[in-house]
């Protein structure tokens, strides 16, 4: 086993609006219930992206590292950490699941401390606590998938397996077609639904949603999709909708879109701080359902293993997320196309600097 490093490079948010610096941070000594983890590669998705443009409010973090998805392998445990050992790999996710939670710790460097909460991915080496990594069960996962079961396909494929419960011969329409969604599309497929609509305005998502099993695909750059949407189901709307766009006009549409008697609109994207939605209480009235979704209501410990095994058999291909790779230095261009919305899932590849 190689020495445990003692310093990590980190993309760090050191005001908000700027782009992220990488820099050196000295690691801290392990705190009870902490891991120190070796990243593989990370996942970038919005709730990042609205962290860095400051569109999730004050930040009385800064200077803060940051990320929640990823994987990696464990350099060296905390007292008291008895779900990982030494040399394990691991899933990252912020979704918490079993074991000690620790809010969060702090690293020194050229600009003084930088704060971290209980994860952060963005990084060669990071420190994060025993209920946000899950074991790596299964020795044929590879790290870059493993990555996507840190966010994008625990809340995709949970909203569509644990909030949603959707069924065999149902129709969904998801909203917005990045990893979350995708992840969605991908699950439903799984679950034999027989009507899966994706929504997007770029052209290449649609193409990778209808690879993914979406039966039927519209560019809401150029359609009005609750019109098509109506088209397509004969009047009805559909059974479950999706938003995973982080948009109020998306979550109006897609609340719209469900069927009266029942039909149900799950929210999986984030909107900006402050942003509301307007929504027709007579739609409720009629029994049209509408939810928020905390990670896909996944269970990390219960859920991920599942979720590997359902890649590795071939009934949730998941790997089709990826759809950029990028090193660290790289990652505020990952950030620009994510803002264009021309990525579906882009994950930053750690390994080329530490030799994983
Ligand atoms: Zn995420």
């Amino acid at each position: 086993m190689t020495d445990i490093p003692t310093i990590t490079r980190a993309a760090v948010l050191v005001e908000i609006g700027k782009p992220l610096e990488i820099m050196e941070l000295t690691l801290p000594t392990l705190k009870p219930g902490q891991v120190l983890i070796e990243m593989a590669y990370a996942g970038v998705c919005h709730s990042q992206l609205h962290e860095i443009r400051g569109r999730r409010g004050p930040d009385a973090f800064l200077p803060h590292t940051l990320g929640h998805e990823g994987a990696g392998t464990v350099l060296a445990c905390g007292e008291g950490v008895s779900k990982v050992c030494l040399g394990d790999r691991v899933v990252l996710s912020w979704i918490k699941g079993e074991g000690v939670d620790v809010p969060g710790t702090t690293y020194e460097s050229a600009i003084g401390t930088v704060n971290s909460g209980a994860i952060s991915t963005f990084m060669t080496v990071t420190v994060t606590c025993e209920n946000r990594v899950v074991p790596i069960l299964e020795d044929k996962l590879p790290m870059r998938e493993a990555a996507l079961l840190g966010c994008a396909v625990p809340t995709g494929a949970g909203v569509v397996i644990n909030t949603a419960d959707v069924q065999a011969g149902s129709s969904v329409a998801v909203f917005g077609v990045g990893g979350i969604g995708l992840s969605a599309v991908l699950a439903s497929a799984m679950r034999g639904a027989t009507t899966i609509i994706a929504i997007d305005i770029v052209d290449e998502k649609l193409e990778a949603a209808s690879r993914a099993g979406a039966t039927h695909t519209i560019n809401a750059a150029t359609e009005d999709a609750v019109e098509r949407i109506k088209e397509i189901t004969e009047g009805s709307g559909v059974d479950t909708a999706v938003e995973a766009a982080g948009l109020p006009q998306t979550m109006e549409a897609a609340f719209v879109s469900v069927a009266y008697g029942g039909g149900l609109c799950v929210l999986a994207g984030n909107v900006a701080f402050g942003e509301t939605i307007n929504l027709d209480p007579f739609d409720l009235i009629k029994g049209r359902k509408i939810v928020g979704s905390w990670g896909g209501e996944t269970v990390p410990d219960r859920d991920l293993p599942r979720y590997a095994e359902m890649f590795l058999s071939g009934k949730l291909p998941f790997d089709q997320l990826v759809s950029h790779e990028w090193t660290l230095e790289n990652i505020n261009t990952a950030f620009d196309e994510l803002e264009a919305r021309q990525v579906s899932r882009a994950l930053i590849r750690m390994k080329d600097k530490n030799g994983i």
